[in-house]
């Protein structure tokens, strides 16, 4: 379930430290260390899963939780009513660079469309 050579299992086992924003016994939000914009927050679950390509149909309680942590966090960091975006990039061609599935929470400014 947790991998160790994994960042953000290690992250989410607490081995290596993050600014927690948000945590459950699924679920965990800290802000990105290199952030794209005024807000940006990651949510992983606490399950090693490699991306959203490898989410099963089960996992359905699971996503929608993350999805849900991530309306709470932009809620709680005062981004709700002027909007964000929730990305999740899968494989090489769109940029993932951590193989643990996470969403990222923007924004805090304006996003522009299509993304790059
Ligand atoms: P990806 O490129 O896979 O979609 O997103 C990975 C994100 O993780 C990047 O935005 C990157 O800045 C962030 N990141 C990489 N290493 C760390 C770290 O050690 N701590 C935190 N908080 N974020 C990280
Ligand atoms: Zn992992």
């Amino acid at each position: 379930m947790v991998s160790p050579d994994c960042l953000f299992c290690r992250i989410a086992a607490g081995e290596l430290p993050s600014s927690q924003v948000h945590a459950d016994d699924q679920v965990i939000a800290f802000r990105d260390i290199a952030p794209k914009a005024p807000v940006h927050v990651l949510v992983i679950p606490r399950r090693h899963i490699p991306s959203a390509a490898d989410l099963a149909v089960d996992d359905g309680p699971l996503l929608s939780r993350m999805v849900a942590v991530a309306a709470e966090v932009a809620r709680h960091e005062g981004i709700a009513d002027s909007g964000y975006r929730i990305v999740t990039n899968v494989g090489a061609d769109a940029g993932q660079s951590v193989a643990h599935l996470h969403l990222h929470v923007l924004g805090g400014r304006r996003m522009t469309w299509p993304p790059g």
